[in-house]
């Protein structure tokens, strides 16, 4: 027997290499029981004669991969001489030195028992598994970083990659148009319904590529494995992944698509939405309107934004067209350019409620002449009203059949209860308040405070009361 870098090499079997497996390296000496013998000879057997319709290339490949001096199929043995019963994946040889032993991970190994095979079927897996093999050492050519690299490079040569890309700013006008309050207000329902209905259908390829590998592949850490002498690129992150074949350089989605169906599909979908967007005029000019409008308030923006922040603290809303327009379209979204009736111009119309659209034309009838002064005598109002209602330190804030307590003395109460360490529970504070002493008070000094017996003429039960309101 001669131990080898894989493994160890036992004359009887000269097609076969025996490597360890399990969770530490040992010594291997032979095929233990009779058993093992005679399916390790079938074994050599089928490799033989798989090996046999290697060519030179092949034969070459296979040999420098595994590092051997002959053409020798790796055999999967345990601590105490005994056959593993299944065989040896190539992946475990690929990229990375060989860890002897391997370990037992279900991954690492074909699941079909050989012992179990009848003699075709034995012949039949031994030769595919050497091909596995075969594919590996081709793979083992190259590092996997640049297949990698090769991969990315045909991803972007993917014929629907490439239609994706050139279509990206239709794809995107069309996902974001679909979801528009826009389709609400357009004529006419039957055409939009049918629009919507092809858009699912036409956008099924584009939605159904993860969003991080649709125009490019992800940059996340990827995982490669083989499959029938393909090589699978997945990505866990994005849970999507491709296969691609190294013969012909091509990479294959999970979904392949009809190109010359899909390239007529994307210019379709565009074209039906510019006919139903060109059949609502009324919808254009309304739009175009909010665009003069939104224009029109420009030079007021300062003073109608002082006045909504007014509003909010005088918690009132101004009437005034011109306020009310403002605070309509502060939430619209319009295209910087001349609005047309396009699935390109109008997937940039953001419009959270139409109910603007019928009202727009009114709003533009706002007189220039006096909005200025108009608008100053709203935020005049408005200030004065938050003046009004801005607290004061004699604000009653309970009262109780003649019994009343100002903002200050509430404040003063608070700042006394929430003085540390002193815990004061809200018994204690009605009967400090009324000037009742307690044990308990004089060790917390409470009898000290100036509030002390500061409601002495309260009802006790409004004391509660009171105390129950702002503690
Ligand atoms: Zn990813």
């Amino acid at each position: 027997m001669t131990t080898y870098q894989l493994g160890y090499i036992i004359e009887a079997y000269p097609s076969l290499v025996f490597v360890p497996v399990g969770a530490k390296r040992h010594g291997f000496r032979s095929i233990g029981s009779k058993e093992d013998q005679a399916n390790v000879t079938r074994l050599q057997h089928a490799a033989t004669q798989a090996f046999n319709e290697l060519t030179a290339d092949e034969i070459e490949l296979l040999t420098s991969f595994l590092k051997t001096d002959e053409l020798r199929l790796p055999v999967p043995v345990l601590g105490n001489d005994e056959a593993f019963p299944t065989l040896v994946r190539p992946e475990q040889f690929l990229w990375e030195e060989m860890s002897a032993p391997i370990p037992i991970v279900q991954d690492s190994f074909y699941p079909k028992e050989y012992a179990k095979l009848s003699a075709i079927q034995l012949a039949s897996h031994v030769k595919s598994v050497v091909k596995d093999f075969i594919f590996c050492a081709k793979l083992s050519k190259q590092s996997r970083e640049t297949w990698l690299e090769q991969m990315r490079e045909a991803f972007d040569q993917h014929p629907f990659i490439q239609l994706a890309q050139a279509k990206r700013p239709i794809v995107h006008a069309v996902e974001a148009l679909n979801k528009s309050s826009l389709l609400g207000v357009l004529n006419y329902p039957e055409d939009i319904s049918y629009w919507r209905h092809r858009v699912g259908v036409v956008m099924r390829p584009y939605r159904h590529i993860t969003p991080e590998w649709r125009y490019t592949m992800c940059e996340h850490d990827k995982e490669l494995a083989t499959d029938n002498e393909t090589l699978v690129c997945t990505c866990y992150e994005c849970d999507y992944g491709i296969t691609y074949d190294l013969d012909e350089n091509r990479v294959y989605l999970p979904f392949e698509v009809d190109m010359p169906q899909a390239i007529k599909r994307i210019a379709t979908i565009e074209r039906q939405f510019n006919t139903i967007a060109e059949q609502s005029p009324k919808v254009i000019t309304a739009l175009r309107e909010l665009r003069e409008l939104h224009d029109f308030l420009k030079p007021y923006e300062e003073k109608l934004v002082t006045i909504l922040t007014l509003q909010q603290e005088a918690n009132t809303n101004s009437d005034h067209p011109a306020v009310v327009a403002y605070q309509a379209i502060d939430s619209i979204r319009l295209p910087n350019e001349e609005i047309e009736p396009t699935l390109v111009s109008l997937q940039h119309v953001y419009l959270p409620d139409v109910a603007v659209l019928k009202k727009v034309s009114t709003w533009l009838t706002l007189d220039e002449r006096t909005l200025l002064e108009e608008l100053e005598q709203v935020e005049d109002t408005l200030r004065k009203s938050v003046e009004a209602n801005r607290p004061k330190p004699d604000d009653i804030l309970f009262s109780r059949k003649g019994f009343s307590i100002t903002r200050v003395e509430v404040e003063s109460i608070q700042q006394l209860v929430s003085m540390e360490p002193m815990e004061i529970s809200s018994y204690q504070l009605v009967q400090a308040l009324k000037g009742n002493p307690s044990n308990k008070i004089r060790t917390l000094g409470l009898h000290q405070s100036a509030l002390f017996g500061r409601l002495h003429d309260w009802p006790e039960k409004y004391i509660t009361k009171l105390v129950q309101s702002i503690m």
